[in-house]
């Protein structure tokens, strides 16, 4: 994805279905009624050859004297920081309105590169409005029909310039490079940890049952300006993800997304007719995310559908952090997280290592500690091991342990390499691969979490025979 549109425009305007189209897929929610968009939401855009990140902005409510208008007004704010390019849409039929004339005026302050377009241009109705949004100040109008899909071409040969531009600073996935191997030293210790950027932010989803407390955790995260749930009337919440950014281990802020699955769910419950598109749950969250955070109840640890999540973030190769909530209503702390240490390491040990913290996503205390395992999560799921230590590593645990030898013929283990990450895997060469027991796998794996300080993460191993 090479850069970042951000969709913004008052409520109406046809946001929302432009959204859907670009993402091809019905991620966004749409409704006549004013205002139901209200959060930022992101999806993987594609227009013709074109791949990017689309954001879907909350809009200005036509409201005054309402706090509502200057949290929402703070929330495109920041989407336009965000974006590298925005789409400043208007309702063609119905022409320049006053709040038009303020995102404008934000617009030709904030954002370097403004694309205006005038929406619901499909017919003659259009044409008057069409020529007064030369009035905002902001070029030439294109003419867009979202509903019919008319008037992308235009919004193409405007975008591919700009894309060009961002081009070379396109954040690719880190390769995962075959496991064919062994590699070159070399190149594996100039590599280091891709950092997460605006263009591809930490993916972050937080999972578990409902009332775990996945909402209070997420709103405690991302602050006031983030989420708009309050006491206003109708504020709901229906995104897919939220972006944040948190201060990295070095200071500098880590740009994060969110996923958050409970604020759909909550969404279906008050409009019951957006209901199918709200089935999005932790399974799809897992599939997104980089780390997934798993929350518990403290009351009612480690319950079957837990434990099942987990295990799926484990199968799928995501870091997992565990984060046991409402924290501050335990009176017997210690025995407490003795307990759930136990239970852990029982329950779930293929996630052996993984960080366990305690949080109170109420009061707000532990949440810089689960900041910080997140990102150390994330760090480790980068991780790179050359082949010298390795093998170096590998003759050592031979030695401690051999390999067995079975009928007789001693199984051999030639070397070792590291053939991908995200999450870390690695390959070992060796005599009769099929004959290796599970449990010298595990010793290894074991090992290699233990002895590389790699908690959290999942790690394969793989046994190849030479040919
Ligand atoms: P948002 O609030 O700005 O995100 O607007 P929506 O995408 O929810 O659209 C608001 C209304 O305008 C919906 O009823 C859409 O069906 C309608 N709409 C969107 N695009 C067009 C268009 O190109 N032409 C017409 N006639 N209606 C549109
Ligand atoms: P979700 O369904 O996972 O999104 O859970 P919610 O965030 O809606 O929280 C469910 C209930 O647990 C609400 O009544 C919250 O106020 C409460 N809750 C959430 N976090 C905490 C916490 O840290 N401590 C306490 N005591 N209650 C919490």
């Amino acid at each position: 994805m090479s850069f970042t549109l951000a969709i913004v425009g008052r409520p109406n305007v046809g946001k929302s279905t432009l959204f859907n189209r670009l993402v091809g897929k019905r991620l966004a929610l749409v409704d006549d009624q004013p205002g139901v968009t209200r959060d930022l939401r992101e999806g993987a855009a594609k227009l013709a050859d074109l791949r990017f990140t689309v954001i879907d902005t909350a809009g200005l409510e036509e409201v005054t004297d309402d706090s509502l208008q200057g949290r929402m007004r703070r929330l495109t704010e920041r989407a336009v920081d965000m974006a590298d390019i925005c789409l400043f849409m208007i309702d063609a039929r119905v022409g320049v309105t006053p709040s038009d004339m303020v995102f404008a005026e934000i617009l030709r302050k904030k954002s370097a590169h403004v694309i205006l377009a005038g929406n619901k241009a499909e017919g003659k109705a259009a044409d008057a409005g069409m020529i007064e949004a030369y009035s905002l100040g902001l070029g030439e109008p294109i003419r867009l029909s979202a509903e019919h899909g008319e008037g992308l071409n235009d919004l193409y040969s405007m975008l591919m310039p700009l894309a060009d531009e961002y081009e070379d600073r396109a954040v690719q996935d880190a390769p995962e490079t075959d496991v064919d191997l062994p590699e070159d030293d070399a190149d594996l210790e100039a590599e280091t940890v891709p950092m997460p950027t605006r263009a591809k932010p930490l993916q972050v989803a937080v999972v578990g049952r409902p009332n775990a407390g996945k909402s209070t955790l997420i709103n405690q995260i991302l602050g006031e300006d983030r989420l708009l749930t309050g006491p206003e009337a109708g504020i709901t919440r229906d995104a897919i993800s939220l972006m944040t950014e948190w201060a990295g281990p070095d200071g500098d802020p880590v740009p994060m997304r969110i996923f958050d699955t409970a604020g759909m769910r909550k969404k279906a419950k008050i409009q019951e007719k957006l209901e199918k598109l709200s089935v999005s749950d932790g399974l799809r969250a897992v599939k997104f995310a980089e780390v997934v955070v798993v929350l518990l109840d403290a009351e009612i640890p480690f319950e079957q559908q837990d434990l099942r999540i987990a295990d799926l973030a484990e199968r799928e190769g995501r870091a997992v952090v565990v984060a046991v909530n409402k924290w501050d209503i335990e009176e017997n702390r210690q025995d407490k997280l003795r307990e759930l240490k136990e239970s852990f390491e029982r329950l779930l040990p293929q996630l052996r290592g993984a960080p366990l913290i305690t949080v109170s996503a109420k009061t707000g205390r532990g949440l810089d500690r689960l900041q910080a395992a997140i990102m150390r999560a994330y760090e480790v799921w980068n991780r790179r091991i050359t082949t010298a230590q390795l093998n170096r590593w590998l003759s050592g645990m031979m030695e401690a342990h051999p390999p067995p030898a079975p009928q007789g013929k001693r199984i051999k283990l030639r070397y070792m390499t590291q053939a991908k990450t995200r999450p870390p895997g690695f390959v070992v060469m060796c005599s009769h691969p099929d004959k290796v027991p599970e449990s010298y796998s595990r010793y290894l794996v074991n090992g290699l979490r233990v002895d590389f300080d790699m908690p959290g993460t999942p790690i394969r191993l793989w046994m190849r025979g030479q040919s």
